[in-house]
Protein backbone atom coordinates (compact mmCIF):
# COMPACT_ATOMS: atom_id res chain seq x y z
CA UNK A 1 0.00 0.00 0.00
CA UNK A 2 1.31 3.24 -0.66
CA UNK A 3 1.80 5.91 1.70
CA UNK A 4 -0.85 8.28 2.27
CA UNK A 5 -0.83 12.00 1.54
CA UNK A 6 -3.85 14.16 2.12
CA UNK A 7 -4.60 17.32 0.38
CA UNK A 8 -5.50 20.31 2.00
CA UNK A 9 -7.28 23.55 0.99
CA UNK A 10 -6.32 25.83 3.54
CA UNK A 11 -8.83 28.60 3.07
CA UNK A 12 -9.39 32.24 4.48
CA UNK A 13 -13.22 31.11 5.09
CA UNK A 14 -13.44 27.42 4.66
CA UNK A 15 -10.61 24.85 4.71
CA UNK A 16 -11.35 21.13 3.64
CA UNK A 17 -9.12 17.58 3.67
CA UNK A 18 -9.07 15.37 1.32
CA UNK A 19 -7.55 12.05 -0.13
CA UNK A 20 -7.57 9.53 -3.12
CA UNK A 21 -9.13 6.52 -2.68
CA UNK A 22 -9.18 3.21 -5.21
CA UNK A 23 -8.26 6.09 -7.95
CA UNK A 24 -11.24 8.59 -6.84
CA UNK A 25 -11.44 12.07 -4.84
CA UNK A 26 -12.69 12.04 -1.43
CA UNK A 27 -12.95 15.05 -0.02
CA UNK A 28 -14.02 13.84 3.88
CA UNK A 29 -16.67 15.32 5.57
CA UNK A 30 -16.40 17.12 9.13
CA UNK A 31 -19.64 15.10 10.98
CA UNK A 32 -22.13 16.20 8.10
CA UNK A 33 -20.21 19.32 6.90
CA UNK A 34 -18.60 19.21 3.79
CA UNK A 35 -16.48 21.69 4.66
CA UNK A 36 -14.65 23.06 7.78
CA UNK A 37 -15.14 26.69 8.65
CA UNK A 38 -11.86 28.58 8.96
CA UNK A 39 -12.59 29.94 12.63
CA UNK A 40 -10.55 29.02 15.72
CA UNK A 41 -11.93 30.05 19.12
CA UNK A 42 -11.99 29.13 22.77
CA UNK A 43 -14.83 28.27 24.89
CA UNK A 44 -16.17 28.91 28.28
CA UNK A 45 -14.74 25.79 29.49
CA UNK A 46 -11.53 26.93 27.97
CA UNK A 47 -11.47 24.30 25.24
CA UNK A 48 -9.84 24.79 21.93
CA UNK A 49 -12.75 24.83 19.11
CA UNK A 50 -12.21 24.80 15.66
CA UNK A 51 -15.16 25.17 12.91
CA UNK A 52 -18.78 25.48 12.73
CA UNK A 53 -18.79 26.01 16.38
CA UNK A 54 -16.14 28.68 16.54
CA UNK A 55 -17.73 30.39 13.80
CA UNK A 56 -21.31 30.26 15.66
CA UNK A 57 -19.31 31.79 19.17
CA UNK A 58 -17.60 34.45 16.75
CA UNK A 59 -20.89 36.22 16.32
CA UNK A 60 -21.31 37.01 19.86
CA UNK A 61 -17.91 36.49 21.53
CA UNK A 62 -15.35 37.78 18.73
CA UNK A 63 -12.65 38.43 21.70
CA UNK A 64 -12.58 34.91 22.20
CA UNK A 65 -12.38 33.98 18.35
CA UNK A 66 -10.00 34.59 15.05
CA UNK A 67 -11.58 34.44 11.86
CA UNK A 68 -9.65 34.60 8.37
CA UNK A 69 -6.16 33.92 10.02
CA UNK A 70 -4.94 32.91 6.39
CA UNK A 71 -5.00 37.04 5.61
CA UNK A 72 -1.74 37.62 8.50
CA UNK A 73 -0.33 34.56 7.31
CA UNK A 74 3.83 35.46 6.89
CA UNK A 75 3.53 39.17 8.99
CA UNK A 76 5.46 39.70 11.88
CA UNK A 77 2.30 39.98 14.05
CA UNK A 78 0.52 37.87 16.82
CA UNK A 79 -3.70 38.39 17.48
CA UNK A 80 -5.05 37.73 20.91
CA UNK A 81 -7.54 34.85 21.90
CA UNK A 82 -8.86 34.80 24.88
CA UNK A 83 -6.13 37.16 26.49
CA UNK A 84 -3.53 35.08 25.18
CA UNK A 85 -0.92 35.86 21.83
CA UNK A 86 -0.37 33.13 19.08
CA UNK A 87 1.17 33.74 16.11
CA UNK A 88 -0.82 33.51 12.59
CA UNK A 89 1.25 30.04 11.91
CA UNK A 90 -0.19 28.53 15.56
CA UNK A 91 -3.90 29.53 14.63
CA UNK A 92 -3.31 28.28 11.25
CA UNK A 93 -2.01 24.77 12.97
CA UNK A 94 -5.06 24.49 15.09
CA UNK A 95 -7.10 24.61 11.85
CA UNK A 96 -4.64 22.34 10.23
CA UNK A 97 -4.58 19.63 13.37
CA UNK A 98 -8.63 19.76 13.12
CA UNK A 99 -8.34 18.66 9.25
CA UNK A 100 -5.55 15.82 10.26
CA UNK A 101 -7.57 14.70 12.78
CA UNK A 102 -10.69 14.46 10.74
CA UNK A 103 -8.76 12.72 8.09
CA UNK A 104 -6.81 10.05 10.60
CA UNK A 105 -10.84 9.08 12.07
CA UNK A 106 -11.92 8.75 8.59
CA UNK A 107 -8.89 6.35 7.28
CA UNK A 108 -8.17 4.77 10.98
CA UNK A 109 -4.84 5.78 10.60
CA UNK A 110 -2.15 8.27 11.32
CA UNK A 111 -1.33 10.83 8.61
CA UNK A 112 1.81 12.63 8.83
CA UNK A 113 2.13 14.25 5.42
CA UNK A 114 0.44 16.66 3.35
CA UNK A 115 0.14 19.35 -0.01
CA UNK A 116 -1.21 22.51 1.13
CA UNK A 117 -2.73 24.62 -1.96
CA UNK A 118 -1.72 28.59 -1.33
CA UNK A 119 -2.96 31.23 -3.45
CA UNK A 120 -0.34 32.29 -6.45
CA UNK A 121 -0.05 35.77 -5.38
CA UNK A 122 1.66 34.63 -2.07
CA UNK A 123 5.26 35.62 -1.24
CA UNK A 124 7.96 33.71 0.20
CA UNK A 125 7.20 34.52 3.78
CA UNK A 126 3.35 33.75 3.26
CA UNK A 127 4.90 30.36 1.90
CA UNK A 128 7.66 29.79 4.45
CA UNK A 129 4.36 30.80 7.72
CA UNK A 130 2.32 28.08 5.45
CA UNK A 131 5.21 25.23 6.28
CA UNK A 132 5.86 26.24 9.71
CA UNK A 133 2.14 26.06 10.55
CA UNK A 134 2.48 22.64 8.98
CA UNK A 135 5.13 21.66 10.81
CA UNK A 136 3.57 22.79 14.03
CA UNK A 137 0.34 20.36 13.49
CA UNK A 138 2.14 17.48 13.12
CA UNK A 139 2.73 17.38 9.48
CA UNK A 140 5.12 17.63 7.19
CA UNK A 141 4.20 19.53 3.87
CA UNK A 142 5.53 17.25 1.10
CA UNK A 143 4.76 19.96 -1.61
CA UNK A 144 2.93 23.07 -1.74
CA UNK A 145 0.76 24.01 -4.76
CA UNK A 146 -0.89 27.11 -6.20
CA UNK A 147 -4.88 27.64 -5.79
CA UNK A 148 -5.07 27.71 -9.48
CA UNK A 149 -3.24 24.77 -10.42
CA UNK A 150 -5.20 22.74 -8.05
CA UNK A 151 -8.48 23.69 -9.75
CA UNK A 152 -6.71 22.94 -12.93
CA UNK A 153 -5.57 19.44 -11.58
CA UNK A 154 -9.31 18.72 -10.24
CA UNK A 155 -10.56 19.77 -14.17
CA UNK A 156 -8.24 16.90 -15.73
CA UNK A 157 -5.27 18.87 -16.37
CA UNK A 158 -3.60 15.60 -17.32
CA UNK A 159 -4.58 16.00 -21.26
CA UNK A 160 -2.45 15.88 -23.94
CA UNK A 161 -3.05 19.32 -25.63
CA UNK A 162 -2.46 22.45 -24.10
CA UNK A 163 -4.79 24.90 -22.92
CA UNK A 164 -5.15 28.25 -22.07
CA UNK A 165 -7.31 28.11 -19.11
CA UNK A 166 -8.38 31.18 -17.01
CA UNK A 167 -9.39 30.28 -12.75
CA UNK A 168 -11.82 32.56 -11.64
CA UNK A 169 -11.83 32.15 -8.13
CA UNK A 170 -14.21 34.18 -5.68
CA UNK A 171 -14.64 32.94 -2.21
CA UNK A 172 -15.50 34.34 0.50
CA UNK A 173 -13.35 36.91 1.48
CA UNK A 174 -11.00 36.68 -1.18
CA UNK A 175 -10.86 36.81 -4.97
CA UNK A 176 -8.29 35.53 -7.03
CA UNK A 177 -8.14 35.18 -10.75
CA UNK A 178 -5.39 33.40 -12.75
CA UNK A 179 -4.36 32.53 -16.08
CA UNK A 180 -2.42 29.28 -16.35
CA UNK A 181 -1.31 27.37 -19.27
CA UNK A 182 -2.56 23.19 -18.64
CA UNK A 183 -0.37 20.84 -20.82
CA UNK A 184 -0.03 16.85 -19.86
CA UNK A 185 -0.15 17.13 -15.98
CA UNK A 186 1.70 20.81 -15.77
CA UNK A 187 0.24 23.84 -14.96
CA UNK A 188 1.80 26.66 -15.29
CA UNK A 189 0.35 30.04 -13.94
CA UNK A 190 1.23 33.31 -16.29
CA UNK A 191 -0.22 35.18 -13.94
CA UNK A 192 -2.40 36.19 -11.22
CA UNK A 193 -4.71 38.89 -9.90
CA UNK A 194 -6.98 39.30 -7.03
CA UNK A 195 -8.00 41.46 -4.28
CA UNK A 196 -7.30 40.06 -0.73
CA UNK A 197 -10.62 41.84 0.46
CA UNK A 198 -13.50 40.99 -1.99
CA UNK A 199 -15.62 38.15 -1.58
CA UNK A 200 -18.89 37.36 -0.28
CA UNK A 201 -18.67 38.59 3.25
CA UNK A 202 -19.09 41.59 1.17
CA UNK A 203 -22.02 40.85 -0.82
CA UNK A 204 -23.43 39.44 2.51
CA UNK A 205 -22.62 43.13 4.24
CA UNK A 206 -24.59 44.68 1.48
CA UNK A 207 -27.83 42.76 2.29
CA UNK A 208 -27.35 43.16 5.89
CA UNK A 209 -26.72 46.64 5.55
CA UNK A 210 -30.19 46.86 3.66
CA UNK A 211 -32.24 45.13 6.74
CA UNK A 212 -30.46 47.39 8.96
CA UNK A 213 -32.11 50.31 7.01
CA UNK A 214 -35.53 48.72 6.54
CA UNK A 215 -35.61 48.12 10.09
CA UNK A 216 -34.68 51.39 11.21
CA UNK A 217 -37.47 52.75 8.87
CA UNK A 218 -40.51 50.36 9.82
CA UNK A 219 -39.55 50.64 13.73
CA UNK A 220 -37.20 53.04 13.99
CA UNK A 221 -34.84 51.22 16.06
CA UNK A 222 -31.29 51.02 15.36
CA UNK A 223 -30.30 47.05 15.16
CA UNK A 224 -26.54 47.46 15.09
CA UNK A 225 -26.63 47.89 18.66
CA UNK A 226 -28.10 44.85 19.52
CA UNK A 227 -25.74 41.63 19.09
CA UNK A 228 -27.28 39.18 19.28
CA UNK A 229 -30.03 40.58 16.43
CA UNK A 230 -27.41 41.69 14.15
CA UNK A 231 -25.98 37.68 14.74
CA UNK A 232 -29.47 36.67 13.52
CA UNK A 233 -29.47 39.05 10.56
CA UNK A 234 -25.74 38.09 9.31
CA UNK A 235 -27.34 34.66 9.06
CA UNK A 236 -30.61 35.45 7.29
CA UNK A 237 -28.72 37.52 4.73
CA UNK A 238 -26.17 35.06 3.93
CA UNK A 239 -29.19 32.30 3.76
CA UNK A 240 -30.97 34.67 1.17
CA UNK A 241 -28.08 34.93 -1.12
CA UNK A 242 -28.18 31.69 -1.23
CA UNK A 243 -31.53 31.36 -2.25
CA UNK A 244 -31.21 33.57 -4.52
CA UNK A 245 -28.34 31.93 -6.62
CA UNK A 246 -31.54 29.63 -7.27
CA UNK A 247 -34.44 31.50 -7.51
CA UNK A 248 -35.58 34.93 -8.63
CA UNK A 249 -36.87 35.77 -5.08
CA UNK A 250 -35.93 35.36 -1.32
CA UNK A 251 -38.34 35.80 1.76
CA UNK A 252 -36.58 36.79 4.47
CA UNK A 253 -38.26 35.96 8.15
CA UNK A 254 -36.79 36.82 11.47
CA UNK A 255 -39.17 36.75 14.00
CA UNK A 256 -38.85 38.44 17.88
CA UNK A 257 -36.07 39.92 16.51
CA UNK A 258 -35.56 42.44 19.28
CA UNK A 259 -37.48 43.90 21.87
CA UNK A 260 -38.22 47.99 21.19
CA UNK A 261 -39.93 49.97 23.82
CA UNK A 262 -41.87 47.37 25.06
CA UNK A 263 -42.98 46.06 21.58
CA UNK A 264 -41.77 43.05 20.15
CA UNK A 265 -39.65 43.72 16.58
CA UNK A 266 -39.79 41.03 13.93
CA UNK A 267 -38.85 41.23 10.35
CA UNK A 268 -40.40 40.50 7.05
CA UNK A 269 -38.69 41.11 3.75
CA UNK A 270 -38.90 40.01 0.26
CA UNK A 271 -35.55 40.53 -1.80
CA UNK A 272 -35.18 39.98 -5.45
CA UNK A 273 -32.53 39.03 -7.50
CA UNK A 274 -32.39 41.87 -9.44
CA UNK A 275 -32.35 44.48 -6.05
CA UNK A 276 -29.98 41.96 -4.64
CA UNK A 277 -27.71 42.11 -7.94
CA UNK A 278 -27.64 45.45 -8.26
CA UNK A 279 -26.37 46.01 -4.67
CA UNK A 280 -22.98 43.90 -5.74
CA UNK A 281 -22.64 44.95 -9.32
CA UNK A 282 -19.86 47.43 -8.42
CA UNK A 283 -17.75 44.41 -6.77
CA UNK A 284 -18.35 42.08 -9.93
CA UNK A 285 -17.53 44.86 -11.84
CA UNK A 286 -14.11 44.85 -9.96
CA UNK A 287 -13.47 41.37 -10.29
CA UNK A 288 -13.87 41.89 -14.38
CA UNK A 289 -11.46 44.64 -14.04
CA UNK A 290 -9.00 42.58 -12.60
CA UNK A 291 -9.29 39.58 -14.87
CA UNK A 292 -8.78 41.83 -17.73
CA UNK A 293 -5.56 42.96 -15.50
CA UNK A 294 -4.38 39.19 -15.30
CA UNK A 295 -5.26 38.66 -19.05
CA UNK A 296 -2.73 41.59 -19.84
CA UNK A 297 -0.05 40.11 -17.54
CA UNK A 298 -0.31 36.93 -19.46
CA UNK A 299 0.06 38.50 -22.40
CA UNK A 300 -3.70 36.81 -23.38
CA UNK A 301 -5.98 38.48 -24.50
CA UNK A 302 -9.86 37.11 -24.25
CA UNK A 303 -10.11 35.23 -26.94
CA UNK A 304 -6.88 32.69 -26.29
CA UNK A 305 -8.66 31.54 -23.25
CA UNK A 306 -9.90 28.14 -24.31
CA UNK A 307 -11.66 27.89 -20.93
CA UNK A 308 -12.96 29.54 -17.63
CA UNK A 309 -12.97 27.76 -14.64
CA UNK A 310 -14.99 28.79 -11.47
CA UNK A 311 -13.94 28.33 -8.24
CA UNK A 312 -15.02 29.08 -4.82
CA UNK A 313 -19.00 29.25 -3.18
CA UNK A 314 -19.78 33.02 -4.52
CA UNK A 315 -19.08 32.11 -8.48
CA UNK A 316 -22.68 30.52 -7.47
CA UNK A 317 -23.97 33.76 -8.02
CA UNK A 318 -25.60 33.54 -11.33
CA UNK A 319 -24.44 37.21 -12.21
CA UNK A 320 -21.28 36.43 -11.70
CA UNK A 321 -21.53 33.39 -14.92
CA UNK A 322 -23.03 35.70 -16.86
CA UNK A 323 -20.73 38.56 -16.70
CA UNK A 324 -18.40 36.25 -17.81
CA UNK A 325 -20.20 34.54 -20.36
CA UNK A 326 -20.41 38.34 -22.33
CA UNK A 327 -16.63 38.79 -21.69
CA UNK A 328 -15.49 35.10 -23.19
CA UNK A 329 -18.49 34.22 -25.38
CA UNK A 330 -18.86 30.59 -23.77
CA UNK A 331 -19.90 28.71 -20.68
CA UNK A 332 -17.67 28.97 -17.69
CA UNK A 333 -16.78 25.68 -15.86
CA UNK A 334 -18.57 25.06 -12.69
CA UNK A 335 -18.81 21.32 -12.86
CA UNK A 336 -16.53 19.86 -10.16
CA UNK A 337 -18.23 21.32 -6.77
CA UNK A 338 -16.53 25.21 -6.87
CA UNK A 339 -16.38 24.90 -3.02
CA UNK A 340 -13.78 21.55 -3.22
CA UNK A 341 -12.28 21.55 -6.34
CA UNK A 342 -9.19 23.21 -4.76
CA UNK A 343 -8.80 20.73 -2.16
CA UNK A 344 -9.71 18.07 -4.85
CA UNK A 345 -6.71 19.05 -6.55
CA UNK A 346 -4.40 18.88 -3.31
CA UNK A 347 -5.04 15.16 -3.42
CA UNK A 348 -4.55 14.82 -6.83
CA UNK A 349 -0.86 16.28 -6.87
CA UNK A 350 -0.64 14.18 -3.48
CA UNK A 351 -1.41 10.87 -5.30
CA UNK A 352 0.22 12.27 -8.06
CA UNK A 353 3.53 12.41 -5.81
CA UNK A 354 3.08 8.98 -3.78
CA UNK A 355 2.70 7.43 -7.09
CA UNK A 356 -0.74 6.36 -7.27
CA UNK A 357 -3.09 6.26 -10.36
CA UNK A 358 -6.07 8.83 -10.14
CA UNK A 359 -9.03 8.68 -12.07
CA UNK A 360 -10.31 11.99 -13.58
CA UNK A 361 -13.21 13.54 -11.05
CA UNK A 362 -15.93 12.10 -12.89
CA UNK A 363 -19.65 14.77 -12.84
CA UNK A 364 -23.06 14.31 -14.60
CA UNK A 365 -23.43 17.55 -16.41
CA UNK A 366 -25.71 18.98 -18.71
CA UNK A 367 -24.14 19.46 -22.15
CA UNK A 368 -26.79 22.25 -23.66
CA UNK A 369 -28.36 25.39 -21.90
CA UNK A 370 -32.06 25.06 -21.18
CA UNK A 371 -34.74 28.55 -21.20
CA UNK A 372 -37.36 29.95 -22.44
CA UNK A 373 -37.81 32.98 -24.95
CA UNK A 374 -38.72 36.53 -23.98
CA UNK A 375 -39.20 40.08 -25.37
CA UNK A 376 -36.01 41.41 -25.15
CA UNK A 377 -32.92 43.31 -27.40
CA UNK A 378 -30.84 41.68 -30.16
CA UNK A 379 -28.52 43.00 -31.94
CA UNK A 380 -29.64 46.21 -30.81
CA UNK A 381 -32.78 45.91 -31.89
CA UNK A 382 -36.38 45.08 -29.88
CA UNK A 383 -37.24 41.10 -30.83
CA UNK A 384 -39.63 39.10 -29.61
CA UNK A 385 -37.84 35.99 -29.08
CA UNK A 386 -35.37 36.48 -27.57
CA UNK A 387 -33.47 33.37 -25.78
CA UNK A 388 -33.47 33.95 -21.56
CA UNK A 389 -31.25 30.60 -20.56
CA UNK A 390 -32.41 28.99 -17.20
CA UNK A 391 -30.19 25.88 -16.69
CA UNK A 392 -26.85 26.67 -18.10
CA UNK A 393 -24.68 24.08 -20.20
CA UNK A 394 -22.16 22.71 -18.00
CA UNK A 395 -24.03 22.88 -14.46
CA UNK A 396 -24.09 19.97 -12.68
CA UNK A 397 -27.06 17.20 -12.40
CA UNK A 398 -29.76 17.14 -10.73
CA UNK A 399 -30.48 21.07 -11.47
CA UNK A 400 -33.45 23.01 -10.51
CA UNK A 401 -33.41 26.76 -11.35
CA UNK A 402 -36.01 29.41 -11.51
CA UNK A 403 -36.31 32.47 -13.11
CA UNK A 404 -39.31 35.33 -12.76
CA UNK A 405 -40.74 36.89 -16.21
CA UNK A 406 -43.47 39.35 -16.45
CA UNK A 407 -46.70 40.26 -18.45
CA UNK A 408 -46.16 42.65 -21.29
CA UNK A 409 -49.38 44.47 -21.73
CA UNK A 410 -52.31 45.19 -19.47
CA UNK A 411 -54.80 42.66 -18.10
CA UNK A 412 -52.70 39.86 -20.24
CA UNK A 413 -55.04 36.63 -19.26
CA UNK A 414 -52.13 34.18 -20.63
CA UNK A 415 -48.79 33.64 -21.04
CA UNK A 416 -47.34 30.87 -23.65
CA UNK A 417 -44.17 29.44 -22.84
CA UNK A 418 -41.77 27.83 -25.16
CA UNK A 419 -38.96 25.92 -23.54
CA UNK A 420 -35.52 25.65 -26.01
CA UNK A 421 -32.18 23.68 -25.72
CA UNK A 422 -29.44 25.47 -27.59
CA UNK A 423 -26.93 28.14 -26.92
CA UNK A 424 -27.98 30.48 -29.60
CA UNK A 425 -29.10 34.12 -28.17
CA UNK A 426 -31.82 33.97 -30.83
CA UNK A 427 -34.46 31.06 -29.43
CA UNK A 428 -35.60 30.19 -32.86
CA UNK A 429 -32.22 28.76 -33.64
CA UNK A 430 -32.84 26.46 -31.16
CA UNK A 431 -33.82 23.32 -30.41
CA UNK A 432 -37.97 23.74 -29.20
CA UNK A 433 -38.65 20.70 -26.71
CA UNK A 434 -41.91 21.80 -25.30
CA UNK A 435 -44.28 24.67 -25.19
CA UNK A 436 -47.67 25.27 -22.85
CA UNK A 437 -49.86 28.24 -21.51
CA UNK A 438 -50.53 29.62 -18.24
CA UNK A 439 -54.37 30.55 -18.71
CA UNK A 440 -56.70 32.46 -16.13
CA UNK A 441 -54.11 35.54 -14.99
CA UNK A 442 -55.09 38.05 -12.79
CA UNK A 443 -56.53 41.49 -14.49
CA UNK A 444 -53.83 43.88 -13.58
CA UNK A 445 -51.19 46.38 -15.19
CA UNK A 446 -48.26 44.49 -17.32
CA UNK A 447 -45.40 43.09 -14.71
CA UNK A 448 -47.65 40.69 -13.62
CA UNK A 449 -44.80 38.06 -12.40
CA UNK A 450 -44.48 34.44 -13.46
CA UNK A 451 -41.89 32.91 -12.54
CA UNK A 452 -40.77 29.91 -14.43
CA UNK A 453 -38.82 26.55 -13.12
CA UNK A 454 -36.89 23.91 -14.45
CA UNK A 455 -36.00 21.02 -13.28
CA UNK A 456 -33.55 18.41 -14.83
CA UNK A 457 -32.89 15.41 -13.40
CA UNK A 458 -30.20 12.48 -13.94
CA UNK A 459 -32.13 10.96 -16.29
CA UNK A 460 -32.87 13.99 -18.68
CA UNK A 461 -36.64 14.15 -17.30
CA UNK A 462 -37.13 18.31 -17.59
CA UNK A 463 -39.95 19.36 -15.35
CA UNK A 464 -40.98 22.76 -16.21
CA UNK A 465 -43.65 24.65 -14.31
CA UNK A 466 -44.77 28.40 -14.57
CA UNK A 467 -46.41 29.74 -11.58
CA UNK A 468 -48.17 33.44 -11.54
CA UNK A 469 -46.50 34.99 -8.01
CA UNK A 470 -49.54 36.94 -6.87
CA UNK A 471 -51.87 33.91 -7.00
CA UNK A 472 -49.84 30.50 -6.71
CA UNK A 473 -51.83 29.39 -9.91
CA UNK A 474 -49.93 26.84 -11.27
CA UNK A 475 -49.27 24.80 -14.94
CA UNK A 476 -46.49 22.87 -15.87
CA UNK A 477 -45.19 20.31 -18.03
CA UNK A 478 -43.10 17.30 -18.28
CA UNK A 479 -40.25 16.20 -20.95
CA UNK A 480 -39.66 12.97 -20.57
CA UNK A 481 -36.02 12.92 -22.66
CA UNK A 482 -34.66 16.72 -22.61
CA UNK A 483 -31.19 15.03 -22.47
CA UNK A 484 -31.38 12.86 -25.55
CA UNK A 485 -33.14 15.24 -27.90
CA UNK A 486 -30.15 15.80 -30.02
CA UNK A 487 -26.72 14.39 -28.22
CA UNK A 488 -23.52 15.28 -29.49
CA UNK A 489 -22.96 13.25 -32.03
CA UNK A 490 -27.11 13.66 -33.51
CA UNK A 491 -27.00 17.14 -33.06
CA UNK A 492 -23.96 16.96 -35.35
CA UNK A 493 -24.86 14.51 -37.85
CA UNK A 494 -28.09 16.87 -38.28
CA UNK A 495 -25.74 20.11 -39.01
CA UNK A 496 -24.07 17.89 -41.79
CA UNK A 497 -26.87 16.82 -43.10
CA UNK A 498 -28.56 20.42 -43.78
CA UNK A 499 -25.26 21.75 -44.68
CA UNK A 500 -25.20 19.07 -47.58
CA UNK A 501 -28.24 20.00 -48.56
CA UNK A 502 -27.15 23.44 -49.47
CA UNK A 503 -23.69 21.98 -51.14
CA UNK A 504 -25.57 20.30 -53.97
CA UNK A 505 -27.08 23.29 -54.91
CA UNK A 506 -25.11 25.44 -58.28
CA UNK A 507 -22.02 26.52 -56.52
CA UNK A 508 -22.38 29.78 -58.93
CA UNK A 509 -25.57 30.50 -58.01
CA UNK A 510 -24.62 30.33 -53.93
CA UNK A 511 -20.95 32.30 -54.84
CA UNK A 512 -23.66 35.15 -56.41
CA UNK A 513 -26.19 34.92 -53.17
CA UNK A 514 -23.02 34.94 -51.00
CA UNK A 515 -21.20 38.22 -52.42
CA UNK A 516 -24.67 39.96 -52.49
CA UNK A 517 -24.79 38.80 -48.27
CA UNK A 518 -21.37 39.79 -47.87
CA UNK A 519 -22.25 43.03 -49.89
CA UNK A 520 -24.80 44.04 -47.28
CA UNK A 521 -24.19 42.73 -44.32
CA UNK A 522 -20.10 43.18 -44.55
CA UNK A 523 -20.54 46.72 -44.94
CA UNK A 524 -20.50 48.24 -41.39
CA UNK A 525 -18.01 45.02 -40.14
CA UNK A 526 -15.64 46.80 -42.38
CA UNK A 527 -16.85 50.16 -41.49
CA UNK A 528 -16.10 49.23 -37.79
CA UNK A 529 -13.02 47.37 -38.84
CA UNK A 530 -11.60 50.80 -40.27
CA UNK A 531 -12.71 52.88 -37.19
CA UNK A 532 -10.91 49.93 -34.80
CA UNK A 533 -7.60 50.53 -36.89
CA UNK A 534 -8.09 54.99 -36.85
CA UNK A 535 -8.49 54.44 -33.33
CA UNK A 536 -5.64 52.00 -32.52
CA UNK A 537 -3.28 54.24 -34.44
CA UNK A 538 -4.43 56.92 -32.42
CA UNK A 539 -2.82 55.51 -29.32
CA UNK A 540 0.21 54.89 -30.94
CA UNK A 541 2.19 57.43 -29.36
CA UNK A 542 1.74 55.77 -26.02
CA UNK A 543 2.10 52.23 -26.17
CA UNK A 544 5.09 50.66 -25.61
CA UNK A 545 7.17 48.91 -28.55
CA UNK A 546 6.02 45.80 -27.68
CA UNK A 547 2.26 46.44 -27.72
CA UNK A 548 3.28 48.88 -30.94
CA UNK A 549 4.06 46.03 -32.55
CA UNK A 550 1.35 43.60 -31.70
CA UNK A 551 -0.82 46.48 -32.89
CA UNK A 552 1.06 46.43 -36.10
CA UNK A 553 0.83 43.08 -36.90
CA UNK A 554 -2.90 42.69 -36.11
CA UNK A 555 -3.68 46.16 -38.20
CA UNK A 556 -2.26 44.25 -41.24
CA UNK A 557 -4.20 41.15 -40.59
CA UNK A 558 -7.28 43.49 -40.78
CA UNK A 559 -6.21 45.15 -43.76
CA UNK A 560 -5.69 42.11 -45.95
CA UNK A 561 -8.85 40.82 -44.65
CA UNK A 562 -10.73 44.18 -45.44
CA UNK A 563 -9.34 43.94 -49.07
CA UNK A 564 -10.21 40.30 -49.83
CA UNK A 565 -13.79 41.35 -48.57
CA UNK A 566 -13.01 38.49 -45.89
CA UNK A 567 -15.57 39.27 -43.28
CA UNK A 568 -15.19 36.02 -41.34
CA UNK A 569 -11.27 36.23 -41.15
CA UNK A 570 -12.16 40.05 -39.53
CA UNK A 571 -13.48 38.52 -36.22
CA UNK A 572 -10.36 37.06 -34.77
CA UNK A 573 -8.17 40.15 -35.23
CA UNK A 574 -10.62 42.92 -34.97
CA UNK A 575 -11.61 41.02 -31.08
CA UNK A 576 -7.95 40.82 -30.39
CA UNK A 577 -7.19 44.33 -30.98
CA UNK A 578 -10.46 45.69 -29.30
CA UNK A 579 -8.88 43.93 -26.31
CA UNK A 580 -5.69 45.94 -26.53
CA UNK A 581 -7.66 48.70 -26.94
CA UNK A 582 -9.34 48.18 -23.79
CA UNK A 583 -6.54 47.58 -21.52
CA UNK A 584 -4.47 50.69 -23.25
CA UNK A 585 -7.75 52.76 -22.55
CA UNK A 586 -8.44 51.37 -18.91
P1 LIG B 1 -15.18 29.67 -0.20
O1 LIG B 1 -14.29 30.69 0.47
O2 LIG B 1 -14.77 29.26 -1.53
O3 LIG B 1 -15.52 28.53 0.69
O4 LIG B 1 -16.58 30.45 -0.47
C1 LIG B 1 -17.39 30.80 0.58
C2 LIG B 1 -18.30 31.91 0.10
O5 LIG B 1 -19.19 31.39 -0.90
C3 LIG B 1 -19.17 32.43 1.23
O6 LIG B 1 -19.24 33.84 1.14
C4 LIG B 1 -20.51 31.83 0.90
O7 LIG B 1 -21.58 32.62 1.41
C5 LIG B 1 -20.50 31.81 -0.61
N1 LIG B 1 -21.46 30.86 -1.17
C6 LIG B 1 -21.56 29.54 -0.92
N2 LIG B 1 -22.61 29.01 -1.58
C7 LIG B 1 -23.20 30.03 -2.27
C8 LIG B 1 -24.34 30.13 -3.14
N3 LIG B 1 -25.11 29.07 -3.41
N4 LIG B 1 -24.62 31.33 -3.66
C9 LIG B 1 -23.87 32.43 -3.39
N5 LIG B 1 -22.80 32.40 -2.58
C10 LIG B 1 -22.46 31.22 -2.02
Amino acid sequence: MSEIIIGIDLGTTNSEVSIIEQGKVTVIKDGDKKMLASFVGIDDAGQVIVGETARNQYLVYPERTIKSIKRLMGQDTQVVLADQAYTPQEISAIILTRLKVIAEQYLGQAVSKAVITVPAYFSDAQRQATREAGEISGLEVVRMINEPTAAALAYGAVQAEARQVLVYDLGGGTFDVSVVNMQDGVVEVLSSHGDNHLGGDDFDQQIIEYLIDHIQETNGVDVRSHSKAMARLTRAAEEAKFLLSDQPYAQIDEEYLLEHEGAAVHLSLELSRMAYEEMIEDYINETIDATHIALKGAKLTASDIDEVILVGGSTRTPCVRERLFNEFGFEPHSEVDPDLCVAMGAAIQAAMISGQEVDTVLVDITPYTYGTSAIGVLDGQPYPFMFVPVIHKNSVLPNRKTEAFATSYDGQDTVELSIYQGEDPDALNNVKIGEFRVEGLLDVAAGNVITLTLALDLNGILNVSAVEKETGLEKSITIKNALSQFEGESLDTAKQRITSLFGQMDPRIIDEESLEVNAVSGAPEIAAARELISKAEGLFAQVSDEDKEDMVDLIETITTCIDAQDINGLDDPSAQLTDIIYYLES
